[in-house]
């Protein structure tokens, strides 16, 4: 009957307490430590965005910047985004943070280009969980609206995952986007085992090779093939392709040989804070285009 059930549950629920209790190992403590400061990071101003430089490798020229987003916690010092994306995406946090990244990317590439006259394209990561909102592209277009970047100097990375989740939507939000202005990037390119079809059928600008490819592109002779036949296809297909995770001389010359479009990665510059990547542009602005110095 009702009563004994009930008995039941709440010695259950008892039990499993206890068995919860004594699992809270440091492990599950980190972790609820690490969502409730979540929590609070937007409102407490506790990210902030690093940018990465990206090199055009036919010149030598700076071209624009990845921003990557940061996490200054109060007593961890600064965490990386592999440590609370996931748990920002199950909680929904991604969705104030996202926004937080997009309006700021935007804002800072204005000052810079109204600094400099130079109109560099600065790329933002979307996650899944914000790409699907039903408001996203109005979101985007407002956020882009008020900041007054010209909208071709945002590009907006998805991977091949977010794209593929409901194609029909995806085709929808990113006809919208692209007509307004921005560009999209398909980050990650070649670890989706997604079909190809999509590249012709969605307004893409550019495919972004993952660093996997790249990491051993001249000691691992399928890497090369790989990576040349992401390239071929690109520019069959009208796009840019940019590689990232380039770290050595000897993978930049055999992207360049390629005819890969554009690079980024330690080789060039590391992600650097605001005032540092100010330093870096100002820098290479001053000594111009030296593509031969590069190569
Ligand atoms: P991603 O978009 O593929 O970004 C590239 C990652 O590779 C960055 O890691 C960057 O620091 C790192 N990297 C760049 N050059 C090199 C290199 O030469 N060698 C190596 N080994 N690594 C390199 P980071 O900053 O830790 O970001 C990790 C991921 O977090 C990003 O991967 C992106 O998926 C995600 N992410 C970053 N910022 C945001 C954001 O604002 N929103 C969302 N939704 N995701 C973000
Ligand atoms: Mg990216
Ligand atoms: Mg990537
Ligand atoms: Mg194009």
């Amino acid at each position: 009957n009702a009563e004994s059930a009930m008995y039941h549950a709440k010695q259950s629920g008892r039990n499993n307490f206890q068995f919860y209790r004594s699992e809270l190992n440091t492990a599950s403590l980190a972790r609820i430590l690490l969502e409730s400061g979540l929590r609070n990071a937007v409102d407490r101003q506790e990210f902030l965005l690093f940018y990465q430089p990206q090199m055009e490798l036919a010149t030598g020229k700076l071209i624009g910047m990845e921003a990557l987003i940061r996490w200054q916690h109060p007593e961890q010092g600064m965490v990386s985004p592999g440590e609370f994306i996931p748990l920002a995406e199950e909680t929904g946090l991604v969705i104030p943070m996202g926004q937080w990244a997009l309006k700021e990317a935007c804002r800072q590439s204005k000052v810079w280009m109204d600094q400099t006259g130079v109109p560099l394209r600065i790329s933002v990561n979307l996650s899944g969980i914000q790409f699907r909102l039903p408001d996203f592209t109005e979101m985007v277009m407002r956020t882009v609206g008020e900041s007054g970047l010209p909208p071709h100097c945002l590009e907006l990375e998805l991977t091949e995952s977010i794209a593929m989740g409901d194609v029909e939507e995806t085709l929808e939000k990113l006809t919208i986007l692209s007509r307004f202005g921005v560009l999209l990037a398909i980050d990650d390119f070649g670890t989706g085992f997604s079909s190809l079809s999509y590249l012709k059928k969605f307004p893409i600008d550019t495919l972004k090779i993952d660093q996997s490819f790249v990491r051993n592109c001249t000691r691992d002779p399928e890497d090369a093939a790989i990576i040349r036949a992401f390239i071929n296809l690109a520019h069959s297909l009208n796009l840019e392709v940019i590689a990232e995770g380039v770290e050595h001389l000897e993978q930049l010359e055999f992207l360049a040989q390629e005819s890969c479009d554009e690079i980024q990665g330690y080789f060039y510059g590391r992600p650097l804070s605001g005032d540092k990547f100010e330093m870096f542009m100002l820098d290479a602005f001053a000594k111009k285009a030296q593509p031969q110095t590069l190569l």
